[in-house]
């Protein structure tokens, strides 16, 4: 019978590892502040030995064809919809998200990457392109090598494979390394991997925080880096891999705007504001925390939005009943607090609560602020917790140019009747995905990433083959060669 639970702290070549010699992690439960379990940060001979395993897997991996590569995705993805239920439970206990979310976003949806990339890996080809005279070139599209993944703490099973699929569609081997906050989610992504006949080494989970990261990066056998997590943490990684020339993609923050207008129907433009603020208590890259309404609907949207909230159900994140759950750490509930006082201290009205709940564990109230201005931090600064921002606005040019007014690009919203209106600002949003009357979806065949400092390379879709493998060319001449001398 497999065990539920990840056995140690890293997996290797085709196995777990144990080294007792890294740093103790303590895995916290969010639901109740619990140690849950104990994972070793990797020392240098482990991350030697990942880096190790992952160059020696690659050219046979590489030289298999896409279709058995795919073959060994795709079965990936039947052993996690079959373990669903252990996946999201063990999802729960990283993150702390409620089992109703888990059991539908994150197994889930990492078995969708496997499957969509497993399907293409395929046709991963080269182009045939004709020439005058006959003569005509080829190209040939190869894998980049060993990739290197790194993962934020609020999707941990959904990183892993977003990352992962790609990559070994493509003929890449990856080491990966979990946020210090969530390690266990990945190692069975990489034990489902072994089970479905990845060779060894195809897919490793090193442990640890930043520096085992920075390690990875600076090593001359890996040849790309894929980082999901903040912008600063973004900076420092992209500089690392730019001294050594390597293929980046990274999934940054955000502080995405929804613009809705009075048109717009007010249930759906509530729905759209709590899934892009209080889903997973808020810990979404991709979250519209700058909502802008437009003062017609502004008292008729608070009331409703309040009603709304009003029926979260706050709990006990394995009760499939519970709708919100606590945030990962206490750390990054006391951040969001630190926001909630600012945001009180800068003038904003606290319309929606605003406090910790008296329980156990990291919860803190899904959280509304109204009349806030563009100049507040809580407008400008990516909190990463249920805090909602509501800002007012007069007509479209000025909501416009105020949305795109911040460094961020990852996503953007609009709720209106007006379909002219909508894909006119989608078109002007400054925003990797843009999103009429819904938020927050992102399927795999669509791609996702963000523009400006929200990051560089897209996961999901076609566009993803193309970042984890280049095109090399080759000229041929059907004729004899003329020089001028
Ligand atoms: P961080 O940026 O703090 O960390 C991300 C990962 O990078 C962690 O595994 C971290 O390790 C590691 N890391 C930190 N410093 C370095 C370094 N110098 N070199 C290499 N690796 C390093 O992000 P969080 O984990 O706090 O996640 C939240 C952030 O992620 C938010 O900004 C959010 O918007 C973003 N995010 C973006 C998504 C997207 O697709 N665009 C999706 C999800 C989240 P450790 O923490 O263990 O020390």
């Amino acid at each position: 019978m497999q065990n539920a639970q990840p056995t140690a702290s890293h997996f290797i070549n085709g196995a777990y590892v144990e080294e007792t010699a890294g740093d103790v992690i303590d895995v916290i439960y969010p639901a109740t502040g619990e140690v849950i379990a104990t994972v070793h940060s990797a020392t240098p001979a482990i991350v030697e030995r990942a880096l190790f395993a992952a160059k020696a897997a690659q050219a046979d991996w590489a030289a298999m064809t896409g279709t058995e590569r795919g073959r060994v995705l795709r079965r990936a993805a039947d052993i996690m919809r079959d373990r669903n239920r252990d996946l999201s439970v063990l999802e729960t206990l990283d993150t702390g998200k409620p089992l109703q979310e888990t059991l539908v976003a994150d197994a889930t949806s990492g078995a969708d990457a496997l499957e969509y990339f497993g399907g293409l890996a395929g046709s991963v080809t080269g182009e045939y392109i004709p020439q005058p005279g006959g003569d005509f070139v080829y190209t040939v599209r190869e894998p980049l090598g060993v990739c290197v993944g790194i993962g934020a703490w609020n999707y941990p099973t959904q990183i892993a494979c977003w990352k992962a699929a790609p990559a070994l569609a493509c003929g890449n081997t990856m080491v990966f390394k979990s946020s210090e906050t969530t390690p266990l989610s990945a190692l069975k992504v990489a034990e489902i991997l072994i089970e479905a006949g990845a060779p060894k080494g195809v897919f490793n989970v090193v442990q640890g925080m930043g520096a085992v990261g920075a390690s990875l990066i600076t090593d001359p056998r890996v040849a790309k880096v894929s980082l999901t997590g903040s912008v600063p943490t973004g900076r420092k990684v992209y500089a690392a891999a730019a001294d050594g020339m390597k293929h980046v993609t990274m999934e940054l923050g955000g502080k995405s705007p929804i613009i809705i207008f009075d048109d717009a129907d007010l249930e759906n433009a509530v729905s759209g504001a709590i899934l892009g603020n209080f889903y997973s208590s808020g810990q979404v890259c991709s979250n519209g925390t700058r909502v802008f309404v437009q003062k017609g609907i502004k008292e008729a949207f608070l009331a409703r939005l309040s009603e709304r909230l009003s029926n979260a159900v706050i709990g006990d994140p394995m009760d499939e009943a519970t709708s919100f759950g606590p945030m990962v750490s206490e750390a990054q509930m006391n951040i969001a607090l630190g926001y909630i006082k600012q945001g009180q201290a800068e003038g904003a009205r606290l319309v929606y609560g605003g406090s910790r709940l008296n329980r156990n564990g990291f919860y803190l109230e899904p959280t509304v602020f109204a009349d806030v201005t563009d100049d507040m931090t809580i407008a400008q600064e990516e909190i990463f917790g249920p805090v909602m921002s509501v800002l007012d606005f007069d007509v479209e040019a000025e909501a416009m140019i105020r949305a795109n007014a911040t460094e961020f690009g990852l996503a953007a919203g609009v709720f209106t009747a007006d379909l002219t209106r909508a894909h006119r600002v989608a078109r002007r949003f400054e925003a990797g995905t843009c999103y009429i009357n819904t938020y927050n979806n992102a399927p795999v065949e669509a791609p996702f990433g963000g523009v400006k400092m929200s990051g560089v390379g897209r996961e999901n879709s076609r566009d993803a083959i193309n970042h984890y493998s280049q095109a090399r060319t080759v000229y041929v001449s059907m004729n004899d060669l003329e020089a001028p001398y």
